[in-house]
């Protein structure tokens, strides 16, 4: 039986203040949640910020991104002991922002996804189409290609240390979110194409869905068979609706 997870991703905003009040405001509500594991992944420099202020609290931290090399001559990198050593449980890689805007190529990700778990850290490993993808029949071999870079240089049964997100590219930050049907086909996709290699790996793996969930429409998403919580942009800089989304994990 996989328990839910919901992870909020923050990309680049706040600041000291406002990251203060919201994780302050996100403790207080996460107290009679028992069911899902949260997280919120802060953007690098107020990752020990973030870590203090969730020491008495039941909500974890992550990173949004890794390098890919451990130390070295790599200006501007962050490694995964460094986000290890400040507190860090989860980092979140491939997300398609860093895939298109930024030139992570699969083979990069699925590098960061084994330096992650050298160190100890859960990666959120993110796959997802485009909507030209999606509209010429794509999504499967998309979704396959990003994986199979991944199962390449990994053992299938690493993945039970991992969470993978479903996140098409064309529903995030856009406020269309994919149906609970659409999602849930992609999902079934994923954990059969894992299930092929290793049916019980396939069945402890938590698959989130990712694009524009909000409070009204987490629920319907999370109560899918193949949908195990979801990773969230937007909905959590805002603490009520970010409650709203971890409660349907709660009940799903
Ligand atoms: C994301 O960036 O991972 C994401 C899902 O964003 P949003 O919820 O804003 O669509």
């Amino acid at each position: 039986m996989r328990t839910s997870f919901v992870a909020g991703n923050w990309k680049l905003n706040g600041n000291q203040a406002s990251i203060s009040a919201l994780v302050a405001n996100i403790n207080a509500g996460l107290e009679s949640l028992n069911q899902t594991t949260v997280a919120v992944c802060a953007p690098c420099v107020y990752v020990p910020l973030v870590h203090t202020l969730t020491q008495n609290s039941t909500l974890k931290l992550g990173a949004q991104n890794v390098s890919n090399y451990e130390t070295g001559a790599y200006t501007g990198e962050v490694s995964a002991p460094m986000l290890k050593e400040f507190g860090c449980e989860y980092v979140i890689i491939g997300h398609s922002e860093r895939r298109a805007l930024f030139g992570e190529s699969d083979e990069i990700c699925a590098q960061k996804f084994v330096r992650a778990q050298q160190a100890g850290l859960t990666p959120i490993f993110c796959v997802g189409e485009t909507l030209t993808e999606r509209e010429a029949n794509q999504t499967e071999a998309v979704i396959s290609r990003q994986l199979q870079a991944l199962l390449a240089i990994i053992d299938v049964q690493d993945l039970v240390n991992s969470v993978v997100a479903y996140e098409p590219i064309w529903a995030i930050g856009t406020g269309k979110t994919a149906t609970p049907e659409q999602a849930q086909a992609v999902h079934a996709y994923i954990r059969q194409m894992i299930a092929n290699l290793n049916k019980s790996v396939a069945e402890k793996l938590q698959i989130l869905y990712g694009g524009s969930v909000k409070g009204s429409n987490a629920a319907k998403l999370f109560a899918m068979p193949d949908i195990d919580g979801g990773l969230i942009g937007g909905a959590a800089l805002n603490a009520d609706e970010f409650l709203t989304i971890c409660r349907a994990g709660n009940k799903a």
